[in-house]
């Protein structure tokens, strides 16, 4: 199956899209790599949606990508003796970390690390910040506030404060049992929330181990402090515009999606854009005009991948979401304006044999308007340099490796497919015009252009560039 755009899509899983047939229609209508959610469902649910999705990748013969979100430290209130409180702007209200139901005049914030980490004059929001309240005094074990912007707190809200570091490990007791868990299982990708410094990436880095690829998702201003460190020690990162817009003003939002996708086109690691793309699917069949734009920025700005979240996992329309995003991609990416825009965003290549290889392919495709870049790789790294020269044509990816061809799933403008290793130039050129015809990129009498190491099958050696034309018999 043969997708006709370079922009990836992920779908999260969840109550209305976990059964099989459910996870087969999402493929069908455009998920190229689905995410599951480790704030919510047992282990023994997500190994059954995870045996579904192998299941579907068997059945299509395309390599499948599984992320795996893992929560994080969420911070949240305790519990209400009413269930909840109003408060209105302009009371005073205490957070402590005594375990008693809290009222109108204070609430449990069992989490000490916040206190440690206060000061006056620092905003606390609750709820997504509905409610906003202002530090007024503290000490290690409460905080005295004003309640800036009034509302309703309850039970177990949670609790976001921007600009301050935590003292808090990425990973929670449940997240590393969690981690443990879908890594025995495979999962592909390990989507890490709550990034706040580099050492958090790379404390994540070595419980992995490198037995998935590491995406950091950007939530928090400390993070974008960090951002060209945090991007550096990841594999790819999220724009996690939920998060990441309750803790900085909506207005800043696009321009630090727009920051963050060109640090990443520029070092060549993957972006996601994620969360309320298509919000308003939840509950309707079509979506909003400005959904339908907010998807075409992504693509313009050159994403690897747009995501679906509560979309597709607890939403009316979740296929029907998929089917738009994919028709919103397509329709972007042929759009005159498109190609110009990518030509004009891309980036040098940086001074290695497998960057000058790469930008020579996407050259040498442009001007004998080849059908197809294909890239031979052991670990991957070749066709995302390819991909960082974001070419006008596909790259078709050939790899020994099922694991990195699931990985590669996540990147723009790649489809991979598993392949033997080569032993011989009669051997790569056979298989790539074999592929590429079986694949649907190209027919008799058009062109690929080839790029592998030699020797083959060695990680790190790419060093050629090959033409090749389709004749009648491959
Ligand atoms: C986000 O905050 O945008 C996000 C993707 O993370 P989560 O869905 O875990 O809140």
């Amino acid at each position: 199956m043969r997708r006709t755009r370079s922009t990836k899509i992920i779908a999260t899983l969840g109550p209305a899209s976990s059964s099989p047939e459910k996870i087969d229609a999402l493929f069908q209508a455009g998920a190229d790599v689905f995410r599951l959610n480790f704030s919510h469902g047992r282990h023994e649910e997500h190994r059954q949606v995870f045996e579904s999705i192998r299941e579907t990748e068997l059945k299509y013969r395309r390599p499948i990508g599984v992320l795996m979100d893992v929560q994080g430290p969420k911070l949240r209130l305790g519990e209400f003796a009413a269930g909840g409180a109003r408060l209105m702007a302009g009371m005073p209200f205490r957070l402590d970390l005594v375990p008693e139901a809290g009222d109108i005049r204070r609430a449990s914030l069992p989490h000490p690390e916040i206190f440690a980490a206060l000061a006056k004059g620092i905003d606390l929001l609750i709820d997504d910040g509905k409610v906003r309240l202002r530090v007024e005094h503290h000490g290690a074990d409460f905080a005295d506030t004003r309640v800036i912007t009034g509302g309703v707190l309850s039970d177990h809200k949670g609790v976001n404060v921007p600009g301050v570091i935590l003292d808090l490990s990425p990973l929670t007791e449940k997240d590393r049992r969690d981690l443990a868990f879908g890594l025995e299982m495979g999962v592909d990708w390990v989507a890490l929330s709550f990034v706040q410094r580099p050492e958090d990436v790379a404390e994540a880095r070595t419980l992995i181990d490198g037995r998935a690829a590491l995406l950091s998702k950007l939530e928090k201003p400390s993070a974008i402090d960090h951002l060209h460190d945090i991007i550096a020690l990841s594999d790819a990162v999220m724009v996690a515009r939920g998060d990441l817009g309750v803790e900085v003003p909506p207005e800043n939002v696009p321009i630090l999606q727009k920051r963050i996708v060109r640090a990443c086109r520029q070092t060549g690691k993957p972006v996601v854009v994620a969360t309320q793309m298509l919000d308003s699917m939840v509950h309707a069949p079509t979506p909003t005009r400005a959904e339908a734009s907010d998807v075409a920025t992504a693509v313009y700005d050159g994403a690897d991948a747009v995501m679906l979240s509560a979309e597709t996992a607890v939403g009316e329309y979740g296929v029907e979401a998929v089917t738009f995003m994919d028709r919103i991609i397509n329709r972007v990416e042929r759009d005159n304006a498109y190609a110009v825009i990518t030509a004009a965003s891309r980036e040098r290549p940086e001074n290695t044999a497998a960057d000058a290889i790469s930008a020579a392919a996407c050259q040498v495709a442009d001007t004998l308007k080849a059908a197809a870049i294909v890239t031979y790789t052991s670990s991957g790294s070749t066709t995302l340099r390819a991909a960082r020269e974001r070419p006008a044509v596909p790259i078709l990816c050939l790899t020994a490796d099922l694991a990195v061809a699931r990985r590669l799933s996540l990147v723009w403008g790649t489809h991979c497919a598993v392949a033997r290793e080569i032993g011989s130039f009669t051997d790569m050129i056979r298989k790539a015009c074999r592929v590429a015809r079986r694949a649907g990129f190209a027919q008799e009498g058009e062109g690929l252009v080839i790029t592998a190491g030699v020797p083959f099958g060695t990680p790190g050696t790419t060093n050629i560039l090959r033409i090749a034309w389709l004749e009648e018999a491959d």
